[in-house]
């Protein structure tokens, strides 16, 4: 029976595998976090993904519980600004397309659609309570639009649709003594210390881990939570690291937080994402603070000029904030399980932050280890399986994100050019081709569990610039009135939630 589990590392993988599994298996799975004081987590990692909504519900935890204490808000989109031409700007949301006749209304836009705005106002809710700056809740905290005499009202529109229409931003330092707290009141081991040594037995099994003054930790499995070092996995085990760097070419970040006046200016409830000379940079507004970042390749940028270049993007008046430099290693390990070792976090991959998928993977790891969870005789058919899911999910957001630079239109730096003519992924430049005459379905996307359905691809095609040259040749031969009055029912329950809905910053503040 595998009846303890040891953690290595501390930072959001550490303590979001520790609160998980703790909530699952209660007594009968001892879990022990060692996280060292001395090396710092990576201070980065605060705008998530749709399903970390389903981590939460699992732990228990209703929003108002969680929230104020990780200076949380909400993140309904991201606003991708400058990647067609600069001032462009355009919405990937977490809203599904409706569909009317079978087709849905990406491809009724592009056969009715009023083109003097983007196919984004035009498609989804999402984009008017971007701009409005809306919270996606009403102040007695539910999601409904609540009658006038105070019976509750129709569920919004953008439950339908789809299931998890919006994530958080939080600040991850917080979110990581909040788990730590949840965790070891609930009976989480927490040891204070660094690991000098990793011991390992005649087969290469982890035994024990060896410390500097608590001394050895032993368990049955092994999770390496010890960020880009991969202390366990590679350092240990020997793991082949795969990098990703010939597809995707961003290999550094640098990263400020900002302070701002929330009163006085609102909270943004979507990430922005703006495409920059060498990479973009992203904004993530918080309760309280704005965390910002420019991605970049060093082929292009140098550290001081990428410093430079956020500085004056995010914070021209404040040099006296400290800048965070990050070295990325943008890629994955052949395996992310052996033998009784289990990397989970930025130990196990990572692909550029674009499309916030570090905590998706890092949730995505736990949840297959709880479904493949290993018995006495440690059966490698578990292990297979989750190596193969894993991969699975990188590689197609892996693909995903190549797909943002190279259907992006912009081409006016060196580096947006050599965008265009970069090696992409097998599989990428057939469905961009196909992309070319219509818009792809479920059955022309990547075809693995990912994260991204084809709304997303849709999206993005649309939003940077990739568009068919014709919309689907059946939609002439349909009659359109089905379309139309899903456009106009959309405009109109649009309008209604931007008048009814309090604002994000409103909200957050009636639960700060
Ligand atoms: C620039 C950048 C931006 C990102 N933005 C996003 C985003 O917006 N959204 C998103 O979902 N993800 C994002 N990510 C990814 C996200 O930051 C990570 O997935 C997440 O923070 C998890 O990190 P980690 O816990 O794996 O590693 P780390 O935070 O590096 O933690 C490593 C832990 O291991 C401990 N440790 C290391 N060695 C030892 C030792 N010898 N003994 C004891 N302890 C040890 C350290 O003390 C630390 O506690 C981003 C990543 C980068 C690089």
């Amino acid at each position: 029976m595998v009846r303890s589990v040891v953690i290595v590392g501390g930072g959001t993988a550490g303590w979001m595998s520790a609160a998980y599994l703790k909530t699952t298996f209660g007594d009968r799975v001892s879990v022990t976090v060692v996280e060292s004081d001395r090396i710092p987590t990576i201070g980065v990692g605060e705008a998530t993904f749709a399903t970390i909504r389903l981590f939460f519900e699992y732990l228990g935890l209703d929003e108002p519980e969680w929230m104020p204490e990780c200076s949380a808000s909400y993140k309904l989109a991201i606003r991708f600004e400058n990647w067609r031409e600069p001032g462009h700007h355009f919405y990937h949301p977490f809203e599904w397309f409706r569909t009317a006749n079978g087709f849905n209304l990406a491809d009724w836009w592009l056969q009715l659609g009023d083109r003097s705005t983007g196919f984004d106002q035009n498609c989804f809710i999402t984009t008017a309570l971007c701009e409005h700056m809306r919270s996606p809740r009403m102040f007695d905290g539910s999601t409904s639009s609540s009658n006038r005499d105070g019976s509750p009202g129709r569920p919004t529109p953008l439950e339908r649709p789809s299931p998890y229409y919006y994530a958080y931003h939080f600040d991850a330092a917080r979110l990581a003594l909040f788990l730590t707290k949840f965790a070891t009141q609930r009976g989480v081991r927490h040891v204070v210390d660094d690991v000098l040594q990793v011991r390992q037995d005649e087969r290469g099994w982890i035994t024990h881990v060896t410390t500097r003054e608590h001394g050895d930790v032993t368990g049955d499995l092994f999770i390496d939570c010890t960020g880009f070092r991969g202390m366990l996995i590679n350092q240990t085990l020997g793991e082949r690291f795969t990098s990703f760097e010939d597809v995707l070419p961003n290999n550094r970040a640098v990263a400020l937080r900002v302070p701002r006046d929330m009163a006085r200016l609102g909270i943004k409830p979507y990430t922005t994402a703006t495409a920059m000379d060498a990479g973009w940079i992203w904004t993530i507004p918080l309760y309280g603070r704005v965390g910002t970042g420019y991605v970049y390749s060093d082929q292009f940028c140098s550290p001081e000029e990428a410093e430079r270049t956020l500085r004056r993007f995010a914070a021209p008046d404040q040099e006296d904030l400290e800048a965070n430099h990050i070295r990325m290693r943008v890629g994955r390990n052949e395996r992310s399980w052996v033998n009784n070792c289990v990397a989970i976090g930025l130990s196990s991959a990572f692909v550029e932050p674009l499309e916030s998928t570090g905590i998706f993977f890092i949730q995505h790891g736990i949840e297959q280890l709880v479904k493949n969870f290993p018995d006495a005789d440690w059966d490698p058919r578990l292990r297979d399986n989750y190596n193969t899911r894993i991969n699975r999910a990188i590689e197609g957001v892996k693909e995903f994100l190549v797909l943002h630079y190279r259907a992006a239109k912009r081409d006016d730096t060196a580096y947006w050019k050599e965008a265009k003519i970069r090696k992409v992924p097998p599989g990428l430049e057939e469905r961009l081709d196909m992309a070319m005459t219509r818009l792809p379905s479920e059955e022309n996307i990547y075809q693995h569990y990912h994260g991204f359905d084809m709304d997303s691809w849709n999206t993005m095609l649309l939003g940077l610039g990739w568009e068919p040259g014709r919309p689907k040749p059946a939609l002439a031969h349909i009659d359109p009135m089905q379309a139309q009055a899903q456009f106009g029912r959309l405009r109109a329950e649009a309008k209604e939630l931007v008048a009814t809905l309090p604002s994000a910053y409103e909200y957050l503040h009636s639960i700060n």
